[in-house]
């Protein structure tokens, strides 16, 4: 009598199949967990990075990033002080909608942040911040962070401080976690002290002196040995490269603990102006570009997307669009930026956007006048890929400031009056803001633009 596996051996291949049934479809992997870094460099211009062009080697490991993902040529912030850009980067909404307008007025608990989003989807999720300016208790960030690590002496803490506990919360995941953590340093802020060795590297060039020395605020000023501070632009110039380097060095150490899995992001929430102007070293209260305009830089894991440029403009408030997009999440209704992935495959984003950014109003003189703001007032920027608005509603009534960045790159001769305002194209889109709270929608695609989108498979 033969055995039952002797029966089985005895039979063909084929009706060995058909005795056990139909064949089950091959068990599916399980989805790979998908990660996000979100970097952001706190007061960092682009142009101070190699990878947007500055000529010093200030930003190695960013420049391997940018190799590595797609580099948005002219980024814009929304705020230029750190609480309200960085509520625009964590809701993609305008500061006029989300409200957190001043640095130290919280984001209100009823608008949903990234974290919250993200957690909810199921993502560990931490924090690792360092500067006075987003602790929790002055923004209110920490909701839908597992960890939101803010717990430092005095204003700040370096980079390697948060990169060292933010490094120590990455090893605790299991490996097939998903996750998002969220890493904000502060080094390029003032005061520019950077760590022995990294500003020597960048005292290279010249600059014309400074005007007047009394207007370097005093936390920026550096002490000489005589007494009295020092008025060398040099000085200033090669400590705030210093700490970006520094601060670069720690970034390297981040993304070789995070591997080349994680979507990563990098930015920052505004620039700095240096001696572009009579306003040193400072941020927060002009809308000029060197404070507007900010490096972003987005690393996906897909490899068509390596070492991609993206001209046009972008703003902070598309970063949360284009990751949730990423991370196959649904988008919250009524954001204000837009998902850039498929202007990365297309190499640029159409023209004919305009960003709308505000600063903290402070007396200042524009044109000769000397404006005076109600207390807590806030200026305004529209920004359009030729023309920049600027609004200054001052306590005796608005007052506009219109450049041609085309023929005026370094904004020195605006034009004053509510008439060249109107006249110019951005006029509407700030007037709207101002009214309404919304920013414009963004252009119509022209047909061409579309028919590429299209050929990359994006249909709408
Ligand atoms: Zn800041």
């Amino acid at each position: 009598m033969l055995t039952r596996p002797a029966v089985l051996l005895s039979m063909t291949l084929p009706a060995l199949l058909l005795l056990a049934g139909p064949a089950p479809p091959p068990a599916s992997p399980p989805p790979a967990p998908k990660s996000l870094i979100l970097i952001s460099l706190d007061t960092t211009r682009a142009d101070h990075l190699h990878c947007y062009g500055y000529p010093l080697r200030t930003s190695p490991a960013l420049d391997r990033l940018a190799s590595e993902g797609i580099v948005f040529e002219k980024a814009f912030t929304q705020a230029v002080n750190t609480g309200p850009s960085h509520a625009s980067l964590l809701t993609g909404l305008a500061p006029i909608a989300h409200g957190s307008r001043i640095n130290g007025v919280p984001l209100n608990p009823e608008f949903v942040t990234l974290p919250i989003l993200l957690a909810k989807s199921g993502y560990r999720t931490a924090a690792f911040v360092s500067g006075y300016t987003l602790l929790a208790s002055q923004t209110g960030f920490n909701r839908g962070f597992e960890i939101y690590d803010d717990k430092f002496a005095g204003q700040d803490r370096r980079a390697s401080e948060t990169v060292d506990r933010a490094v120590a919360w990455l090893k605790t995941l299991p490996k097939d976690s998903s996750y998002f953590l969220f890493v904000h340093l502060f080094d390029p802020h003032g005061k520019y002290d950077p760590p022995e060795g990294f500003a020597e590297k960048f005292r290279v060039g010249k600059y014309e002196p400074i005007s007047d020395p009394e207007l370097i605020p005093d936390y920026q000023r550096l002490e000489t040995p005589g007494g009295g501070f020092s008025k060398d632009p040099l000085d200033y110039v090669s400590r705030y490269d210093g700490e970006i380097a520094y601060a670069d060095s720690q970034i390297a150490r981040l993304l070789a603990e995070a591997g080349d899995k994680p979507t990563v992001v990098f930015t920052a929430d505004h620039g700095e102006t240096l001696v572009d102007r009579d306003y040193y070293f400072s941020h927060g209260s002009r809308m000029n570009e060197e404070a507007l305009r900010v490096p972003l830089i987005l690393r996906v894991p897909d490899r068509g997307l390596r070492g991609k440029r993206v001209t046009g403009m972008a703003q902070l408030v598309d970063v949360l669009p284009t990751v949730l997009t990423l991370l196959g999440q649904p988008l919250p209704p009524r954001l204000a930026g837009r998902n850039l992935l498929p202007y990365a495959r297309l190499g640029a984003i159409p023209p004919g956007g305009v960003v709308l950014s505000e600063g903290h109003a402070a007396p200042m003189t524009v044109g000769g006048h000397h404006l005076v703001f109600p207390p807590r007032g806030l200026i305004f920027s529209a920004r359009g890929d030729r023309f920049k608005l600027i609004g200054y509603p001052t306590t005796s009534g608005r007052i506009f400031e219109l450049f041609d960045l085309e023929k005026d790159p370094g904004e020195r001769t605006g034009v004053l009056g509510e008439e060249a305002a109107r006249a110019s194209p951005v006029y509407s889109a700030l007037d709207l803001y101002l009214a309404t709270g919304r920013a414009p929608e963004p252009p119509e695609l022209d047909d061409e633009t579309k028919k590429k989108l299209r050929s990359l498979g994006y249909v709408n």
